[in-house]
């Protein structure tokens, strides 16, 4: 698909023809990576950052929040829950925090592996390449970085580099490729390291138009990602950003991307149609626009990923990366059981084992959790 079509789909508005969309983005979802819906659970292991992006809520500056780090405990029962929950994945994500050690990472994704059949995903931030490669060393399968925009500048207005960093080692890298932007150059060198590779972008930042878009959804192919997550960007009051969004957003008319449910599917449809094989969520941020029937249509119109939440309840809250996110409340087990309910009802099917990319695996079978006989409700 070529940009000129990428951007006529991006502003369609007619409901018939984008509903030639979803049912385009559907049926390539089916043919390339089946009906399997993959779980994979998510553990939020600190809220701690170093760094100040103008859009997130876990942002150093902001004083109001409080913080918090896992024990290496408490993160292996969540591994463990995973595995009781018959997910094949567990998702590590934080801030960008130098107190989760390269030692301690290393030893952490070391149990998970010895003591459950998980795949381990990390979303650690942009750590040295030391560190890198010493989580691949220890079994780290798959790294998510999103570069949330392909544009470089609005990628620097809104993302600022580290100046100096104490023990980081990397914020004199950082600085001097200020023009490009850093998190392209390390999402090649996690591919080089062999990590599954996931990258994406926030839909409808204030500065974004509809062309950055369409390039950013071109770059999703060029960088051939295995992963790639989308959802709408959500204004957090305690951001720059976010303090500023409501008066500074221009008008569509004037080229703004809104940050809306609709702009979400159209991006996570041609993100299928242009990266057939990815591995495609749908987002919690999709969830938190439609918290009714968000997850289901993401599911419906490309994705074949969801992220559920296993982080303690203690916790949740403060993982506060934008408001009233969705799901902070329930329990692991209620929203397990709801949701695999939900997915059976759109004719899906639940997938078991790592679910790894098909194009690290393409001998992989694409058969269901039917086709082989599991079971798919506990
Ligand atoms: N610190 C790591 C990083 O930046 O890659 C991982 C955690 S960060 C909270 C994960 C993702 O949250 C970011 O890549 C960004 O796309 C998303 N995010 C942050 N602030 C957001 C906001 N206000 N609205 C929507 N998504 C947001
Ligand atoms: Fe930190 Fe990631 Fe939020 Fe940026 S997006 S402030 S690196 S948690």
């Amino acid at each position: 698909m070529e940009r000129t079509a990428i951007l006529n789909w991006l502003r369609e508005e007619s409901e018939a023809r984008l509903s030639d969309l979803w049912r385009e983005a559907d049926a390539v979802r089916r043919e390339n990576v089946g009906d399997d819906v993959h779980l994979r659970g998510l553990v939020e292991v600190s809220n701690h950052c170093l760094r100040s992006c103008a859009y997130c809520g876990l942002r150093a500056p902001n004083r109001a929040l409080d913080r918090y780090r896992m024990a290496a405990d408490e993160v292996l029962a969540c591994a463990r829950q995973a595995v009781e929950l018959a997910y094949g994945t567990l998702v590590l994500q934080s801030g960008e925090d130098y107190g989760l050690t390269r030692d301690w990472m290393a030893g952490l994704i070391r149990c998970i592996k010895s003591e459950t059949p998980l795949a381990v995903t990390l979303g650690l931030g942009e750590r040295p390449d030391e560190d890198l490669v010493a989580w691949r060393e220890a079994g780290a399968d798959r790294y998510l970085l999103r570069f949330e925009t392909s544009n470089p500048t609005l990628y620097h207005r809104i993302h600022p580099p580290l100046r100096a960093v104490a023990g980081s080692g990397h914020a004199s890298r950082v600085t001097r490729h200020a023009s490009a932007i850093p998190r392209l150059a390390l999402l090649r060198r996690l591919r080089d390291l062999g990590y599954e590779t996931g990258g994406g972008v926030m839909i409808g930042l204030p500065g974004q138009t509809y062309a950055d878009l369409a390039a950013d959804i071109l770059l999703f192919r060029d960088l051939d990602l295995d992963m790639i997550g989308v959802g709408p960007y959500l204004p957090h009051p305690a951001t720059p950003l976010g303090r500023h969004s409501a008066s500074r957003t221009p008008h569509s008319a004037f080229g703004q991307v809104p940050n809306s449910e609709l702009m979400t599917y159209k991006v996570v449809a041609l993100t299928r149609l242009v990266c057939p094989w990815a591995n495609i969520p749908s987002t919690t941020a999709l969830a938190t626009v439609n918290r009714e029937s968000g997850r289901e249509l993401g599911l419906a119109r490309g994705a074949n990923v969801v992220m559920p939440n296993l982080t303690p309840p203690q916790y949740r809250a403060l993982y506060e990366v934008y408001p009233a996110k969705a799901c902070l409340f329930e329990p692991p087990e209620a929203f397990d059981a709801a949701l695999k309910r939900r997915i059976i009802a759109l004719g899906r099917t639940i997938g078991t084992g790592p679910g790894p990319s098909r194009k690290h695996h393409p001998a992989a079978p694409a058969a269901s959790a039917h086709d082989r006989g599991v079971p798919c409700l506990p």
